[in-house]
């Protein structure tokens, strides 16, 4: 039981100017922009990443294959309390899932224990992005290659983890970043409340926390008012208990 943070890191670059909007667009459909920190790569999660290593708040981060840090970059999001999983782009089929897996193992060194997904079904993101968000089609995924959990992208913040076939399905999400998704009257506090009787997550993306200030707010609350567990704490004494 307790609050966890989930970080998907979206976008290398940002679209803070007409620069960072090409180089992110050019990056996410071609991967070609060599990532440097000189042209701003990874600059809202870096940002991001201190603040919350400031603060010792434990946060598993979602990277994408395309948001992937350069090995130098990669030890700061390595460091205690911080964990790593893979954020799936191509998910249409098992062989291509897999192989975006294989990738994902190669530029971090390590296995991913759990995943989430890109997108929600509603837009494509990007050229080599699948857009169908279909969570049991996810944990067949899930189960078949090994993982512990799969984050899914739904809206019922306070529903329950779930144990199938040894996976832990983790329904839905509080968006820290759009709260129109949830009830309007719902506060922080209720958030806060929830997570003393059920295991809850937060999601936060470097992008609009780096840029708008309600969501470094929202953040900042909780971080003062409430201490964030590991997800990969949670998953596992969720299996324990199961
Ligand atoms: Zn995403």
């Amino acid at each position: 039981m307790g609050l966890s943070l989930r970080i998907d890191v979206d976008n290398p670059f940002g679209y803070a100017t007409l620069y960072k909007k090409i180089l992110n667009r050019i990056s996410l459909d071609y991967n070609l922009v060599p990532k440097l920190s000189t042209l701003g790569f990874l600059d809202h999660a870096k940002k991001l990443r201190d603040y919350l290593d400031e603060n010792s708040v434990a946060t598993t981060w979602f990277f994408r294959n395309i948001t992937a840090p350069s090995k130098t970059l990669l030890r700061e999001f390595r460091k205690n309390p911080f964990d790593l999983a893979l954020h799936a782009e191509r998910t249409n089929t098992l062989e291509n899932f897999a192989s975006e897996v294989q990738k994902w193992e190669q530029s971090f060194g390590t296995t991913p224990r759990g995943f989430s997904k890109h997108g929600s079904g509603d837009l494509k993101l990007s050229r080599m992005h699948d857009m169908e968000y279909d969570a049991n089609k996810f944990i067949d995924y899930g189960v078949e290659l090994g993982f512990e959990y799969f984050s899914g992208n739904g809206t019922e913040y306070d529903s329950s983890f779930k144990n199938l076939k040894g996976l832990v399905y983790i329904p839905s999400i509080f968006w820290l970043d759009n709260l129109d998704l949830h009830p309007k009257k719902l506060s922080l506090d209720d958030v806060i409340t929830s997570a003393e009787s059920k295991e809850i997550l937060v999601l936060v993306h470097p992008y609009w926390w780096s840029t708008l200030k309600e969501v470094r707010d929202r953040l900042d609350y909780l971080v003062q008012q409430t201490e964030f567990i590991s997800l990969q704490k949670q998953v596992d004494e969720f299996r324990g208990n199961v």
